[in-house]
């Protein structure tokens, strides 16, 4: 058995073809020539399977440590195969704090079809088992829970141990969106989720360029249910997507390594910026490597967020980025930073957008793999126009101290 970074790059044998090629075919087919009427072959028609996306589909059951994956034409795809396998009357404890779409998807589809939905934190235990007993139910258990590993864009951590625990103890099944956090600092699976999810546009492909979505199972019957749900919703991946998240998976610890390096030290400057009121990454508070081991994660990853002081308006630093790009998503070798309220949080109601902390102040920056001094001196020029704009020269230290003390008080 190798180690995780060799098996990134070859852990499945090509061998299903007799040139030589390092990489797999793609095989750009849609139907496929049996041998006679009464052939029962492998493959039939591409919807049902694909030799392409069969080799994503071993190579991510593989690096999750799972017995079955599944790829999908993008997470949300995913997302909703995982969810059609409960029935009307089943109940769903799922995170406070989840990808907007996902919460639209549960909120708005599901839940009008019967599922129940209750929104809890997944940080407090005591509710956490209250809520998933359903003693105050009339002892209603509920079917799963739903999470992120770590939460977007505030970036709090799910510990899958405890609460893939709490879940089980009343035989409901764990849900892990893995999404931030990726196979290489952590495998939910080994920590007792039942289901991982990853929306595959993001760190897995890497490169901005694809639209897809993984599962990965353990449990036969619940494979079963998510291969109905793919074969006969039938958002399958393309071949060719499937060959470029396979290809981008070839690189994920290069990336993570240098994203998260790089994250750490944006955090850091972001943290001593007298603009800033919070910075949100784990990695700059408290015991690091404590709360890595206490988590069973290996690192934080490459998203962090942060909200600026009072009356600075986030959109003029925003606006005036030149190596950051302006955009949602995340996980790619470009750093991207955006306005949660404005461009990936709007789906939720203001209301409830700030009971989880996304307030209007907070910017998120999903980081990159370029020179980090690059981005710091983006980010400090972004700032200075944001001074400028207080009618403040950006170096004054008089207005520095006046600023603080203003957040202080
Ligand atoms: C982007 C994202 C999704 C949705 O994935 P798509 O590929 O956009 O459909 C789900 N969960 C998380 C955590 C995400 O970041």
């Amino acid at each position: 058995m190798t180690r995780f970074n060799t098996q990134l790059v070859h852990g499945l044998p090509v061998n299903d073809n007799n040139t030589g090629a390092v990489n797999p075919p793609i095989y750009n087919s849609s139907t496929y020539t049996v041998e006679s009427v009464n052939a029962m072959p492998r493959w039939d028609y591409a919807r049902s399977g694909n030799p392409t996306r069969d080799f994503l589909e071993k190579q991510i059951a593989q690096l999750e440590h799972g017995t079955r994956g599944f790829a999908f034409a993008s997470g949300l795809a995913a997302i909703h195969a995982v969810l059609s396998i409960f029935k009307p009357g089943d109940r769903i404890v799922v995170g406070k704090n989840i990808y907007g779409g996902t919460y639209s998807l549960f909120n708005e589809y599901f839940a009008e079809r019967g599922l129940e939905f209750d929104s809890v934190d997944t940080a407090d235990y005591k509710a956490l088992d209250a809520a998933i007993s359903g003693r105050d139910r009339g002892g209603r258990a509920a079917s799963a829970v739903y999470f992120e590993t770590l939460t977007n864009p505030l970036l709090q951590i799910n510990n899958v141990n405890r609460i893939s625990a709490i879940a089980h103890r009343y035989g409901a099944l764990s849900i892990v969106d893995n999404t931030f956090v990726t196979p290489y600092l952590q495998q939910p699976l080994d920590l007792g989720a039942d289901i991982v999810i990853h929306s595959a546009t993001k760190y897995l492909a890497g490169h901005s360029e694809v639209n897809a979505g993984l599962v990965v199972v353990l449990d036969d019957e619940v494979g079963n249910g998510i291969y109905f749900a793919q074969n006969r919703f039938g958002g399958v991946l393309a071949p060719t997507e499937c060959n470029d998240v396979r290809r981008g998976i070839q690189t994920l610890a290069l990336r993570m390594e240098c994203q998260q390096r790089n994250a750490q030290a944006v955090a850091e400057y972001l943290l001593a910026h007298p603009l800033v009121r919070a910075v949100h990454y784990p990695g700059v508070y408290g015991d690091r490597n404590h709360l890595l081991a206490e988590n069973g994660l290996k690192g934080f990853g490459g998203v962090l967020s942060f909200e600026v002081v009072p009356g600075v308006d986030p959109s003029i630093v925003l606006d005036n980025l030149h190596v950051f790009h302006l955009a949602v998503s995340l996980g790619a070798v470009e750093s991207l930073a955006e306005l949660p309220c404005r461009m990936t949080h709007f789906e939720l109601p203001r209301e409830e957008r700030l009971k989880v902390g996304i307030t209007d102040e907070l910017v998120r920056l999903s980081v990159g793999i370029e020179d980090v001094s690059d981005l710091i001196e983006d980010l400090g020029q972004g700032f200075d126009k944001a001074f400028e704009a207080l009618g403040i020269d950006g170096v004054s230290g008089q207005v520095l101290d006046r600023l603080t003390t203003e957040v202080a008080a």
